[in-house]
């Protein structure tokens, strides 16, 4: 066997390649070779170690949604009413969350239980930062200015406190997940 072996990918017979899948041995093209960090791997090969890597079972994703949904309804009630404490609570409910998902799912790895922990933190926020709108329905029958002033005002810091709570939570908990 020379360094000038001519391959031709398997995928694409008609294309001239010098490359191998690191795996399984297989010539592949460059359009073919899937950069991992152990080096050059075919798509079949990369589909494959994926398919091991990623355990995770519809009934994961459910006890995902369930758990995330039950936790982060209490986390939010509690951590947007208590101020400043919001900067370390908001993080370690993130983690806390994650963590019972990880442990309820046995750490098998889903690719997108992340995504479904986040959804449904930021689904149990949403209806409150609607609601808090709904006066604002009814701001012009009744009020003065001033009034108008001070709602506005408090709009602001509770659906600022809301987003500020679900990107803490939410990146905290993403971060254990992924
Ligand atoms: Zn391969
Ligand atoms: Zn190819």
């Amino acid at each position: 066997m020379t360094e000038e072996e001519t391959l031709f990918c398997v995928n694409h017979p008609n294309v001239e390649t010098r490359l191998r899948c690191n795996r399984c041995g297989n010539p592949i093209c460059p359009k073919c070779a899937i950069r991992t960090p152990v080096g050059f791997r075919c798509p079949q090969c990369v589909k494959t170690q994926q398919a091991v890597f990623y355990t995770a079972s519809t009934v994961d994703y459910i006890i995902a949604a369930v758990v995330s949904l039950a936790l982060s309804l209490p986390a939010y009630l509690v951590i947007t009413r208590l101020g400043w404490f919001i900067f370390f609570l908001a993080p370690a409910a993130g983690i806390g969350i994650a963590e019972v998902v990880r442990r309820l799912t046995r750490r098998r790895r889903g690719r997108w239980i992340w995504l479904v922990v986040a959804a449904s933190i930021v689904l149990t926020a949403l209806p409150f930062m609607l609601f808090a709108f709904v006066p604002l329905l009814f701001l012009p029958a009744s009020g003065s200015p001033d009034q108008a002033g001070t709602f506005f005002v408090s709009l602001l810091f509770q659906v600022g406190y809301a987003v500020l709570y679900l990107v803490l939570v939410v990146g905290a908990a993403i971060a254990r997940l992924r």
